[in-house]
């Protein structure tokens, strides 16, 4: 019997999500600073999507998809990426007819491909993204790159690189790929079986190879820039002054093309030493005929994807303050059983006037309840015994300072709401 969860995947349990937490909080306040309102579509769309957007000679759309027939015989695949989900909600619901430019950001979302699992690289993980439609303004594409900077830098991080290329629109990008092939061609021998497949089916893809063997003939490779036709050229120009404006440091790098067929003109990586050179805490890019492929209008797009897991091993590496576990307002120990009954409607009481509290539901000792309590950690731990519920006055003890006074128990609650809002507590 298989019970274990499937290789490269993860569990969170309370003790781990505190971090997950802040990635996710900190993602939601930064995209509403720039404008950005969240959506969320299925996790399972048509393969269709996929193939027609991703691109069929892709790794993504060749080896990696989770894809299956349901019960009515429907191709679906658990999506492997968020762009074009994305770009399908934008169409399907009538973004389009709204006032543009159409801000848009995700947050927490599952994406699923089948890669070999790897630290921060997993078949299920989860990613931040923006994307905005309906603008070629390249003020646009900084502004993406800013807004991930400020996440980041809001993370804590620093030591950030930011790469830039423009890959051009299909125009020019038809000259260069055929000057490409042709540089290739003679070399096709020595290149590996990746590149020699790329090479007739995406030439571009070759530009991305990681492989020692390849290295020698991509330095060599002609560079996109001097194939950029008169408006891209100009698009990618504008980008680099707006960056200039946004104080972004930045380095121009011609043999960057992202993965994925449906870039166009502005691709972008921010890589952090941590993962090592090779490795990106987030891609994006502009993808101007998108939302055309799908039956759209033509419509421009920008935007950027990045894995929640991957950038939580950089913000632990780089001990970036994360905040503490939730602590625990109030934890009622109890005295008998008489006083067992009573806390459970002091609870209650308490969680109605919105303070956070638990007590032992295990017959416990009073030093094992406030060595639990202790664990939690909780604020105030509260004693009610028989003398308590005597006198309707209750021990209230601060566990920080360690002092001690009687409150009413009717009162109780008034009096935690007022000391858990004060710092001094
Ligand atoms: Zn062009
Ligand atoms: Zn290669």
């Amino acid at each position: 019997m298989n019970i274990r969860r499937p290789r490269g995947t993860e569990d969170m349990t309370p003790q781990n999500s505190t971090g997950w937490q802040h990635l996710v909080d900190t993602a939601r306040r930064v995209a509403g600073r720039f404008g950005y309102g969240e959506i969320r579509t299925p996790v399972l769309e048509h393969r269709e999507l996929f193939v027609r957007t991703v691109g069929e000679s892709t790794d993504i759309v060749e080896k990696e998809m989770y894809s299956f027939q349901d019960r009515g015989g429907r191709d679906l695949t658990l999506r492997p990426d968020a762009t074009a989900p994305a770009a399908r909600l934008y169409l399907q619901e009538n973004l389009f007819a709204e006032a543009q430019p159409v801000k848009l950001y995700y947050v927490n979302w599952p994406i699923f491909r089948y890669e070999r699992p790897q630290a921060g690289r997993l078949r299920q993980h989860h990613q931040f993204g923006v994307e905005c439609f309906g603008s070629p303004d390249p003020a646009v594409d900084a502004e993406i790159i800013s807004l991930a900077l400020h996440y980041l830098h809001e993370l804590g991080l620093s030591d950030l690189q930011v790469s830039i290329n423009s890959i051009g629109c299909p125009d020019c990008r038809e000259d260069y790929r055929q000057t490409l092939v042709g540089h290739f061609r003679e070399c096709e021998g020595e290149m590996c079986e990746d590149c020699r497949r790329r090479l007739r089916k995406n030439p571009l893809r070759i530009l991305d190879c990681k492989r020692d063997e390849c290295q020698k003939y991509l330095q060599e490779a002609p560079l996109m820039s001097s194939f950029l036709c008169d408006d891209c050229a100009a698009h990618f120009f504008q980008l680099q002054q707006y960056l200039q404006v946004l104080d972004v440091g930045y380095q121009c790098d011609s043999t960057l093309v992202r993965g994925l067929d449906y870039y166009t003109r502005t691709v972008f990586e921010i890589t952090h030493p941590a993962l090592g050179a090779k490795d990106v805490v987030c891609g994006g890019g502009r993808y101007d005929g998108l939302v055309e492929i799908l039956g759209g209008e033509p419509t421009p797009g920008v935007g950027f994807g990045m894995g929640l897991e991957r950038l939580l091993i950089i913000v632990e590496s780089e001990d970036a303050e994360l905040p503490g576990a939730d602590q625990l307002d109030a934890f009622v120990v109890t005295i008998g059983d008489a006083a067992h009954r009573e806390a459970v409607s002091l609870l209650k009481s308490l969680r109605e006037g919105k303070i956070s509290c638990d007590m032992d539901y295990l017959d416990r000792s009073v030093r094992a309840q406030m060595r639990y309590a202790d664990k939690y950690p909780a604020r105030f731990v509260l004693m009610l015994g028989d003398d308590e519920l005597q006198s309707g006055q209750i021990t209230v003890r601060n566990m920080q300072t360690g002092q001690q006074c009687m409150v009413d128990i009717d009162s109780v609650a008034e009096y935690l709401a007022e000391k858990t809002s004060s710092a001094c507590g």
